[in-house]
């Protein structure tokens, strides 16, 4: 999603080259809309930043539950579609060419006495001199589909980071939440054909889609389910089952959005000598976790009065780039002038 405008890093490529070090003044994990206005805000404050997230795209929640979706409380939007949120808290970071360390999952930590090292699950390590965790809900997990996961990257998607490569293909989409019909919707004007499968006769989404959905061109098949997914190096087409009758049709496919949902889990950031109070990190008013070098902003926070919204993860990602900055250069101010000053 729009990482094209900043130094985006192939999902799962090792910018460093196998085995060595990335070096960085600040690694912020989680590339959420905290994280992404934070690797912003850093590098106004000149830091050189690596942002890391265990999802293949940028934009945390936003990209993968509700890209579609208007958001009415950013400051200065008076509505915004998540997708292009998303989009314009890249383009701002883009001006400082933050790394983008996609499809990795912050694992384990060492300190050095030059800073922190973070290791990914699969072994990307980078060296950091303070670290931001804006990790949100913890690493998301899609549930997955019960069958046909040999597709996964080849057809078979878990959200739908960019709506234009379905165009003109038959499209089936899975699932009875607000995900599952935001997509099809969005997918419906630009697609072949757009199929929606639920295996059973109610839904969870919001009414109003659910709604929008029936009077579309969107074909929707109430209990049912995918039995099988077929293809060579692609996906062709899909076997379905009605799951009262047993009756089962194949239909083509060229691409299958299972939107089921996510499960989340802060995982390895428990291990990391954090406070975590129900699954979220103690932060004080400077958004230290008071672990040395590490402080967090954005839903993953906890103190007194704590408001988990977009708005305020933007103010508290602030507070921490501002307070880490005497971390990476000790002469630096916590506060760091207007931006208007800069030209
Ligand atoms: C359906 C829905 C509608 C919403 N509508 C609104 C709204 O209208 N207004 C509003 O203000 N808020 C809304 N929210 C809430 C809003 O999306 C969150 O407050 C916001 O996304 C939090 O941003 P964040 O950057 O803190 O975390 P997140 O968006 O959760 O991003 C965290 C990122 O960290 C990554 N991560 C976690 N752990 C690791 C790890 N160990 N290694 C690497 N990466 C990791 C995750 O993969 C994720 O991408 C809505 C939420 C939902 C689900």
């Amino acid at each position: 999603m729009g990482t094209e405008t900043a130094t985006a890093v192939t999902s799962g490529a090792d910018p460093a080259g196998a085995g060595e070090i990335i070096t960085v003044d600040m690694l912020i994990v989680g590339a959420g809309p905290a994280g992404l206005f934070g690797a912003y805000y850093a590098g106004f404050r000149g830091m050189q930043v690596a942002l890391m997230d265990s999802l293949p795209e940028p934009g945390g929640q936003v990209t993968a539950m509700y890209p579609e979706k208007m958001i009415y409380d950013v400051a200065g939007f008076p509505g915004i579609r998540g997708r292009e949120l998303v989009d314009a808290l890249v383009k701002q970071a883009a001006a400082f060419s933050p790394t983008y360390l996609l499809d990795h999952q912050a694992a384990e930590i060492t300190h050095t006495d030059d800073g922190v090292l973070v290791t990914s699950a699969r072994g990307l390590r980078v060296l950091a001199k303070t670290i931001i965790i804006t990790g949100g809900l913890g690493t998301f997990t899609p549930r997955p589909l019960p069958t046909g996961s040999e597709y996964l990257g080849r057809g078979l998607v878990y959200f739908v980071p960019k709506l234009d490569v379905y165009t003109d293909l038959d499209v089936l989409v899975v699932g009875g939440g607000d995900s599952a019909f935001d997509w099809a919707l969005a997918l419906e004007p630009l697609a072949r054909s757009v199929t929606l499968v639920h295996r059973r006769d109610r839904f969870r989404a919001h009414e109003h889609t659910v709604s929008r959905v029936l009077s579309s061109k969107i074909e929707v098949l109430t209990f049912t389910e995918v039995a099988a997914i077929t293809g060579d190096d692609t996906i062709a087409s899909v076997e379905l089952e009605h799951s009262k009758t047993g009756d089962r049709h194949v239909r083509p496919a060229r691409g299958v959005v299972a939107a089921l949902g996510f499960t989340a889990d802060l995982g390895p950031l428990t291990r990391w000598g954090l406070t975590i109070d129900k699954r979220h990190i103690v932060v004080d008013s400077t958004m230290h976790t008071g672990v040395e070098r590490i402080f967090a902003a954005g839903d993953i926070t906890e103190y007194p009065g704590k408001v988990r919204l977009i708005a305020t993860g933007f103010g508290e990602v602030a507070t921490a780039v501002n307070n880490a900055a005497p971390t990476v250069d000790p002469s630096a101010k916590v506060f760091p002038g207007h931006s208007s000053d800069n030209g």
